[in-house]
């Protein structure tokens, strides 16, 4: 029996890769029994029938599984934001974040169209990056359109599975095809020349690329919280996780409990306010949406 991990899904057939090439596998007859259906992302042993087909025979367990775009097995989002058209915004960019965390998904923040950033947005992002990179977070500026920035994400490629997400227009696509020009993706500027709107139904598909997996559909433009419920809210920010040990009551909501070790730590400013007042929103967004 072979292993690999499916690249692609097309008719019927999926193909799957590992280092003795790609090989075209149909699943076999007990998945749709079952009504599994092995997805782009999933690692599987295969019996290789022919030099480049085969049958899967068993799709290895999934650490996560995401709809948009359909693949399992995500490591890791690049969250693309810009710093201009559309203006970036830590408001979103901590929606996107939460998300992430809750499905077990490492975020790294890139800013793109770093080169139309005024010198006072410029002053206003650099602080972010402060801020997000003492949560843990990787923050980095980049300007697709110009290849700059690229080397510094290549290597956070490496042996992870990768999607690109972010509002459109903030250049996921000119981002994807600056870090692999084979990936031929379409990107506004070139829709708008053919005078036509983005191809949004296209397969996804995992390409190597820089000794990892990236998937080449861009996902999650907007975004829900169906998935946190907000007793959980608090560990995925990550300033707060590490203090809620501290709070005086145990399943400290960190609202108007006294005592409470994240209030205290904004407070002081450990915290960024906005980080804080972020966590009260979603809280009560999640709150009014389970109450129906
Ligand atoms: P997507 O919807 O997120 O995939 O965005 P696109 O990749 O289609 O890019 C949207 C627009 O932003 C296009 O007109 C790009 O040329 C432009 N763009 C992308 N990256 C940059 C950049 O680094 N600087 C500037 N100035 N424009 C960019
Ligand atoms: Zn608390």
């Amino acid at each position: 029996m072979d292993e690999g991990i499916i690249i692609k899904s097309l008719s019927g057939f999926y193909y799957v890769e590992n280092e003795n090439g790609v090989f075209q596998c149909r699943g076999r007859g007990l998945f749709r029994k079952q009504k599994i259906k092995p997805l782009v992302g999933d690692y599987v042993f295969f019996e290789a029938e022919q030099k480049e087909e085969g049958y899967i025979y068993e799709i290895k367990e999934r650490r996560n599984e995401i709809n948009r775009p359909p693949v399992a097995n995500v490591d890791q989002a690049l969250l693309v934001f810009s710093a201009e058209e559309p203006a970036f915004s830590t408001l979103l960019l901590d929606r996107f974040l939460v998300h992430m965390e809750s499905l077990d998904i490492w975020p790294v923040i890139i800013i793109n169209k770093f080169d139309l950033a005024a010198q006072k947005r410029e002053q206003e992002l650099l602080e972010c990056q402060h801020d997000y990179q003492v949560m843990g977070y990787p923050f980095v500026f980049v300007s697709s359109k110009n290849n700059q920035g690229m080397e510094e994400i290549k290597p956070w490629l490496e042996q992870k599975v990768s999607i690109a997400a972010g509002q459109s227009g903030v250049g996921k696509s000119t981002l994807l095809n600056a870090l692999d020009p084979s990936l031929e993706l379409e990107t506004a500027e070139i829709s708008t020349h053919l005078g036509r709107g983005k191809h949004t139904t296209r397969h996804v598909e995992l390409h190597s690329v820089h000794g990892g997996w990236v998937a080449d559909t861009p996902g999650f433009s907007s975004l829900d919280f169906q998935a946190v419920h907000e007793e959980d809210l608090d560990v995925c920010f990550p300033e707060m996780k590490d203090r809620l040990a501290q709070c005086k009551f145990r399943g400290c909501t960190h609202r108007k409990e006294p005592g409470c070790a994240v209030k205290q730590a904004v407070e002081d400013e450990n915290i960024p306010s906005y980080r804080y007042n972020h966590y009260l929103q979603f809280y009560e967004e999640i709150h009014a949406q389970r109450r129906y």
